[in-house]
């Protein structure tokens, strides 16, 4: 018989807190444990996508780097293509790049000049939603490229650094928010 499908608190319990990583202040948040879980790993795969059915989505495009994880499976799942959206220098190909501000300086994303037809319907999955400075540099890649974004999907949201704010006028979805 088939396993039982995890429930956003079994996938929440599985996380782990990593205080003071990669610096003094950040709590990080550990999804490896997730994905190391047959279960849990492809429950979260399941809650992700579970308002598109296969063939409703082109392409699910993944950030560097957790996003790939969790985007790669997706778009299998959904029967979809997977792009990714790198941090700027790691495409071998021509880009679109994409500035955004960091706490201190400023760091940018990249997508291939030819990763997403005009019109395509995109999913774009990442694992985490902080400040919403890199989701908001990936949607706009994606926009630039005449994409049409379905959904930006997060499997955990730190709702107290309102990065939600910088997804306005996209559909915005986390399964956890802290
Ligand atoms: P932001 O641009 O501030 O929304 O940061 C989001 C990106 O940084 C995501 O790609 C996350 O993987 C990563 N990130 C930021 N804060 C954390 C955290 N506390 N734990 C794990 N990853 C994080």
């Amino acid at each position: 018989m088939s396993q039982s499908r995890p429930t956003v608190a079994d996938i929440e319990r599985a996380i782990r807190n990593i205080p003071d990583f990669p610096k003094p202040g950040i709590q990080f948040k550990d999804i490896t444990p997730v994905l190391a879980d047959a279960r849990l790993f492809s429950g979260s795969i399941d809650l992700l996508t579970e308002k598109f059915k296969p063939g409703s989505v082109d392409a699910v495009v993944g950030i560097d780097a957790r996003g790939f994880i969790f985007a790669a499976a997706a778009a299998v799942k959904l029967q979809a293509g997977f792009v990714p959206v790198r941090k700027k220098g790691k495409l071998p190909y021509k880009t679109h790049e994409q500035e955004y501000a960091l706490e201190y300086g400023t760091a940018a994303v990249a997508v291939h000049v030819d990763a997403l037809k005009p019109g395509s319907r995109v999913l774009l999955i990442d694992d985490l939603l902080a400040t919403g400075g890199t989701a908001a540099a990936a949607a706009s890649l994606v926009k630039g490229l005449g994409a049409q974004i379905l959904e930006i999907s997060f499997l955990i949201e730190l709702g107290f650094l309102s990065g939600r704010d910088k997804l306005k006028g996209y559909p915005v979805r986390s399964l956890i928010v802290y």
